[in-house]
């Protein structure tokens, strides 16, 4: 389906982190909206989707003038106290407008500049990998965390087909370990994968995080009933894999190849 476009001209661009955020002084969205339209998106319930009356994951708004609008808030933030942002919470900086539009690379353009004391950039597409010689600038201050659900790509089709695939998420990972950012694979949220998982991730990545929706959705899990995503798991027959313990299946089979410290859980794999 084709994504409706609009440029929109923001008159904030750094939000207050709260709740599943709170460990961050910011958060930092380039976009509004979001066209990889994941079936178990949790921003599908938040006010943003709801108030637009669109189907969440058809339209994308492209905030102008972003890079100057950031520079001002940053060097005001930065006067007052610690800044750490967390980017981005409900789209993803490098989502396909991206590549023509360059909002996200000029925001890190004025971070390189005006450097925060952290950032995170929480992505799943490949094309991270355009913007590594900014990231790379700043150093341990910053870590890139992409999300690998699944190890399956047929999983990874049913439950948000517009994604990009899982074999290019892999080897962003390892671009970016050969390029020494630090990085981490979010499984985010636990999705059905395969024994072989953790093999993967180990070639690719020192540090994994594990999440699912009773944790990770901000709602202990109540937003992502309303989706109805039960009704793709019983399709599938793969019920066992919707369940507030279904995340320990993961998470156990990932300690047998990563240690204890490299394996984290929910809100604390996102701390700054
Ligand atoms: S990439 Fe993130 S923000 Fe975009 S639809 Fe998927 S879960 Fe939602």
């Amino acid at each position: 389906m084709a994504t409706e476009l609009l440029y929109k001209q923001p008159k904030t661009l750094l939000n207050k982190g709260t709740g599943f955020l709170s460990g961050y002084s910011h958060s930092l969205n380039p976009y509004t909206g979001c066209s990889f339209a994941c079936s178990y998106c949790y921003v599908r319930q938040m006010p943003v989707s709801i108030f637009r009356k669109k189907e969440w994951g058809t339209w994308v708004d492209i905030k102008q003038g972003a890079a100057e609008l950031l520079r001002k808030e940053l060097l005001r933030a930065k006067a007052k106290g610690p800044v750490t942002i967390f980017m981005s919470s409900s789209t993803d900086p490098y989502q396909p407008v991206e590549y023509k539009e360059q909002v996200t690379r000029s925001l890190l353009e004025v971070m390189v500049q005006e450097q925060p004391d952290f950032l995170l950039v929480q992505t799943r597409s490949p094309l991270v990998r355009r913007d590594m010689d900014l990231l790379r600038e700043l150093g341990n201050r910053v870590r890139v965390s992409l999300t690998v659900e699944s190890d399956l790509d047929e999983i990874r089709k049913r439950f948000s087909p517009a994604a990009p695939p899982i074999a290019a998420r892999l080897k962003t990972l390892e671009l970016l370990k050969e390029a020494g950012i630090p990085a981490q694979a979010a499984i985010a949220p636990v999705l059905p994968s395969s024994p072989e998982f953790p093999k993967k991730l180990k070639k690719v990545v020192d540090r994994v995080c594990v999440d699912d929706y009773f944790m990770g959705d901000g709602s202990g899990g109540k937003r992502t009933r309303k989706l109805g995503i039960s009704s793709l798991y019983e399709e599938q027959e793969l019920e066992e894999w919707y369940n507030p313990s279904a995340w320990r299946i993961v998470y156990d089979r990932m300690k047998t190849v990563f240690s204890e410290e490299q394996v984290l859980l929910s809100q604390q794999g996102f701390e700054p």
